[in-house]
């Protein structure tokens, strides 16, 4: 095998429902770059050996997905400060001197799809509801924090899951009782679903939306389906509604850019691809 053809993957299980494959390698051809995008059934155990072994075989890096997001802090070598903040990784980076260097990219995705989609969203223009507390949760609070909303509000099925959002992220979060979630909703300028709530085969979104304002920008995390009953149900108040695939394309783009060196754009033709269409 030839060392010149660069080779990036993504480790998970199951795996086989992944989109990334089908992104990186349209951008792979988009772009004309020789390289192969392949996804990995890796189980626990093999994990390390795993990541030992893939530098060595011409691989730039890998995604990581479910359930290695939180294993990988502790195989690789550097952990940017954000990765570390979120407590996962989804994109490694094998450097040349061997080492391993672990991103997290969710929150740029998040924040970037909510840029591209309602271009005049302003995270400061006033508090956020964040509706859960799980692993995307936390990738969705640490960059709101960061791109300086005023507050965020967090309800979560399970509380000591928010509680321990608003432990490590401080004074800005307050955290609503799960049958309160409804009432965090109003007056909120940003109301995001990280829940897996209205997902194929998931249960149903029921949080009454009564307080949500028509100038508040919604977007939804799950993105099977596209249009999801809560994004529906906030289009119908007025709000500017954004779906939940521009979070998944753009958290891809930092990761391709640094293993085979062109910035991807996120545009209709992507979206496409992802779709199948
Ligand atoms: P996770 O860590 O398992 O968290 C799941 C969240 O959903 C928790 O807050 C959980 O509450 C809540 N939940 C699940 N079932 C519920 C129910 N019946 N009633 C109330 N709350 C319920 O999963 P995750 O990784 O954060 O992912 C969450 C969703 O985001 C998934 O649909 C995933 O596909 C999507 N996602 C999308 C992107 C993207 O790029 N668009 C990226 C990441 C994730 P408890 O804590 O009480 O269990």
């Amino acid at each position: 095998m030839s060392d010149k053809i660069p080779l990036a993957g993504v480790v998970g299980s199951p795996i086989a429902h992944s989109k990334s494959p089908l992104l990186q390698n349209h951008w792979l051809r988009t772009y004309g770059i020789e390289g192969h995008y392949i996804p990995m059934d890796v189980s626990q155990s093999d994990l390390k050996s795993v990541l030992e072994i893939l530098p060595k075989i011409g691989f730039v890096g890998v995604n990581v997905t479910i359930p290695h997001k939180e294993t990988v802090l502790g195989l690789a070598d550097l952990v940017t400060d954000r990765a570390a903040l979120i407590g996962a990784a989804n994109t490694l980076i094998f450097r040349k001197d061997g080492k391993i260097h672990a991103d997290n990219t969710d929150g740029y995705g998040f924040i970037q799809n909510l840029r591209q989609n309602a271009p005049d969203w302003d995270a400061a223009s006033g508090p956020a509801a964040v509706i859960g507390a799980g692993g995307a949760a936390r990738a969705v609070v640490a960059s709101l924090v960061e791109v300086g909303a005023p507050e965020i509000r967090i309800s979560n099925r399970t509380r000591a899951r928010a509680d321990a959002l608003k432990a490590e992220f401080g004074a800005k979060i307050t955290v609503y009782d799960w049958v309160q979630a409804g009432n965090m909703i109003e007056g909120a300028a940003t109301v995001v679903n990280t829940t897996s709530l209205g997902m194929v085969g998931k249960s149903e979104f029921r949080v009454p939306l009564d307080g949500l304002s028509p100038d508040a920008v919604v977007t939804d995390l799950v993105y099977t389906p596209l249009r999801t009953k809560f994004l529906e149900a906030a289009e119908a108040v007025g709000c500017t509604t954004v779906d939940g695939l521009g979070m998944l394309l753009h958290q891809a783009a930092p990761g391709f850019e640094r293993w085979f060196g062109v910035r991807p754009e996120v545009n209709e033709a992507t979206r496409n691809v992802v779709l199948g269409l």
